[in-house]
Parts: structure tokens; sequence; C-alpha cells
């Protein structure tokens, strides 16, 4: 096999494809006020903080963050937050947008933001990265209440990380308000499901997509699998549980193969107990690169921004591709898949469901009345369907990408909203 490795990876990569995105989208709303199209190209406020956190040896240190709200014309802006050393502003900026777009697409009353921190949470103790996120939290306080921005966990944060901000909040303004951020762990009031929620609605999408083109035996569908944190671990539940057959799944060190399929619930206890996915016995191995030109019905995207670019798109063998990590492929990649005849089911569209368990989780605390896991997934599976149906229906209308029908049908929503509000003032 023919591996091509070569790919970009930087945060001002992923704002110019959201961008180049965007103006595809663009051209096929040529019936909107230019003044609003070229308004919903910026993002509404950005906001970068220099802070100090104590080492455990008593050292002082210095972290940048981020938080960028891309718009807020339908609601408080919504949006996760990223500990990684690839954080950018130009990162975070692209992500916030994409997030404007999900939620419009997906009808819930949010806009779009983003935050980050430059910093490798695996080299920081528990306690120093309690202070960090404290100091971060407390950073944000300006821009942050459950009316005006409420963030969510994102790749190298979690529901710990979520609890300390909760708190945080919480101790400043005197009493506890669990609606400051979602992806809480169930104590302090998370929505049962969240956890599983991004990784479910992937594959949700992934059966619309397959039932769509007459794909009725699950057994005889090859799905792969790139990622496997929490977007990528339960999607290859959910679909193994579905009857799919898993053949591949990777962590960032590289990936396991099985043509046969791999027994997921048995690679999950593995990960549990070791951490990693190396040295997982009786199964190939693959290169992050090598996996995703493995041949498969699906491909299931699920690390990380730019991993299917214009030097590997031509070897994609799989004939779906539902993007489960946000930016997964470029625009010259879009091109050259769509040329194929691969269908891709855009981020927007197949990740929303963490966004939407988000939304119902925010609504039970600020209600203060909690629903069921059933109640949560069936409500998730019907706005999701709701929103899949709609996007096919745009695509074929306007013969187009279900990408550009899912930005056309999001842009649309809210350029309809600020147009109704008027501009201020
Ligand atoms: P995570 O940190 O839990 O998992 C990321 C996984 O990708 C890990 O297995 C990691 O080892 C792997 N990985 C990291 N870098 C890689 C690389 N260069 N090549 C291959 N694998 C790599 O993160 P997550 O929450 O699962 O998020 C994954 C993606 O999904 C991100 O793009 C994120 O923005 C997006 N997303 C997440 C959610 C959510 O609810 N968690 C919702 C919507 C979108």
């Amino acid at each position: 096999m023919v591996v091509a490795t070569q790919s970009v990876n930087h945060g001002d990569e992923a704002y110019k494809i959201a961008l180049e995105q965007y103006n595809r989208a663009a051209k096929y709303l040529v019936d909107l006020d230019d003044g609003l199209i070229e308004y919903l190209r910026y993002p509404r406020r950005e906001f970068t903080v220099n802070f100090p956190v104590r080492r455990d040896d008593g050292r002082i240190e210095m972290y940048t963050g981020y938080r960028v709200h891309h718009n807020t014309a339908m609601g408080p802006s919504k949006g996760g937050l990223r500990f990684s050393t690839a954080v950018t502003l130009d990162e975070v900026r692209a992500l916030a947008m994409w997030m404007t777009w999900k939620c419009a697409l997906v009808n819930i009353p949010y806009g779009g933001a983003k935050g980050g921190v430059v910093v490798d949470p695996k080299t920081l103790s528990p306690t120093e990265l309690e202070r960090l996120t404290r100091r971060y939290a407390a950073e944000l306080f300006p821009l942050m209440s459950p009316q005006m921005d409420v963030p969510a966990p994102d790749m190298g944060t979690n529901p710990q990380v979520m609890a300390w901000i909760m708190d945080t909040y919480s101790m400043t303004v005197g009493y506890s308000v669990p609606a400051i951020v979602t992806g809480k762990p169930i104590a302090i009031g998370g929505s049962e499901g969240r956890t599983e929620a991004t990784g479910r609605g992937v594959v949700v999408c992934m059966v619309a997509t397959l039932k769509h083109f007459g794909y009725n035996d699950p057994n005889s569908v090859r799905v792969v699998v790139q990622g496997f944190g929490n977007v990528g671990s339960h999607a290859a539940q959910y679909a193994h549980e579905l009857g799919f057959k898993v053949t591949a799944v990777s962590d960032v060190e590289g990936g396991i193969y099985n043509p046969n399929g791999l027994d997921i619930p048995d690679v999950l206890r593995y990960v549990r107990e070791k951490g990693r996915l190396r040295d997982y016995p009786n199964v190939d191995r693959v290169t992050n690169a090598e996996l995703l030109q493995l041949p498969c019905d699906v491909l299931l995207p699920c690390a990380m921004e730019n991993q299917i670019h214009v030097g590997n798109a031509s070897h994609i063998q799989a004939r779906f591709v539902i993007e489960g990590a946000n930016g997964p492929t470029t625009p010259e990649a879009d091109d050259i898949l769509n040329d194929k005849g691969v269908y891709i089911v855009p981020d927007i569209l197949a990740n929303s469901g963490g966004v939407i368990v988000s939304y119902f989780e925010w609504v039970q605390d600020l209600q203060a009345f909690f629903w069921g896991k059933e109640a949560v997934f069936e409500n998730l599976e019907r706005i999701l369907s709701a929103a899949y149906q709609a996007t096919q229906h745009t695509a074929e209308k306007l013969k187009i990408d279900m990408r550009t029908a899912a930005q056309v049908s999001a842009i649309r929503r809210v350029a309809d909203a600020i147009a109704i509000r008027g501009i201020y003032p």
C-alpha cells in the first residue's frame, strides 16, 4: 500500500479552512445582504489571557489561554475548551465559527464559542491541573455566565475540569451555578448520556447514511475509526453494539486492525486498564496514515483537524466518511473525495450529538429537573435525524454536497435571526 503521510496541522490552517468553507456556502446565499455575509466572517469577541500557575515545586510558570465568541445572535455562546500545546488563536477562531454553524444547523438556541489553553495537561500533576483550570476560569469570568457563554469539554479536558470551573464560578458568585458548564459529572448536575452523546450521534448519522444508500446488513459493513478518545471510543462501541464490523481503531500512537472485526468491548477494557492501544494482542498494527487508507465502507475520523488532506485523499478507500472530529477534511480533500463519489457527512452535523446533549444538560440545570438516559437518547435522535434529513433535502435541492448544504442551512438561520433583530443601534 502507498501511504501518503504529508499533513498540515496548524490552527491558522483550520481558520483558513473554516473561512473557505464559509465562502463556498455563501455562493448559494446570494439573496442575503452582502453586509450580513461579511459580518458573519468575523468573531464577535476574542479574549486572550496570560496567567501564572504555581507548580508543585514552588516555581511560577506563565500560560496563555483564549476564548472566542463567534456569534451570539441565537442565544448564549456554546463551545468546548481545549488543553493542548497546539492551541492557537486561529484554531480557536475556526472552532468557534464551526460551533455557530453547528448549533444553528441542529436548531438549538445557542451561538458559537471555543476556548483553549496552550498546555500539555499530561505534563501537570492533578493539583497543578486544578490550579491552572481554576485560574483560567477566573480569568474568563467577565465573559462567562449561563446566559452569556457556557463552556464544555473538548480535547485534553474532561468532566473533572468542568467540575473545577463550575466550582470556581460558584464560589465567586456565592451560590451553586451548575448551568455555567456542560459535560459535568452527573453528581453536580451533569446529564445522563452526555459522555456517549457525540460518538452515538456519529453512529446515528452513519446509520441514516447507510440506510439512504440501501445498506441493510450491519454485519457486512466495515467501519474504521481514527481516534479512540471520547468520540471515537463511544462511536466504535455503539457501532459494535448495532452489529457493524469495526475493523480498525487508533490513538495518537497508531492503530490496530483486524479485517474480520475487532472485539470492541475487549479493546475498551484494555484501553481503560493500560491507557493506550499499544501492545493490544493478536491484531495487525497500522500507522494513523495507513489506517485512513484501509479498505472499508465507512471511515469515522474522530481524532482532530486536517487528517484527510490533498496528500492522502485520493488513497481513501471508504465510500462514506462521517466526521466525528472537527475539521478533519481540508477543502482540497473535499473536492478530491467528492469527485471520487465519496459521501461525506460533515462535522457540524455528524458530531453535533455532543452539543445537543449539552443543551439538554443546560436545560435540566436551569429547570433543576433531570431526565433519564432513555429520554436523553430519544430526544438526541429526534433532533439529529431531523437535521440530517433537512440537510440531505437541501443538498438534493441545490445539487450540492452535504457540507455545503449544512453550512448553507446554518448560515441562513443565523443571518435570518440577525436580520429580524436588526443591526444595533
Ligand atoms: P479525546 O482527547 O478524548 O480523544 C482524541 C483521540 O485522538 C485520542 O485517542 C488521541 O490519542 C487521538 N489523537 C490525538 N492526536 C492524534 C493524531 N495526530 N492522530 C491520530 N489520533 C490522534 O478528544 P475527543 O473529545 O474524542 O475529541 C476528538 C475530536 O472530536 C476533536 O476534533 C473534537 O473537537 C471533536 N469533538 C468532540 C466532542 C466531544 O463531545 N468530546 C464533540 C464534538 C466534536
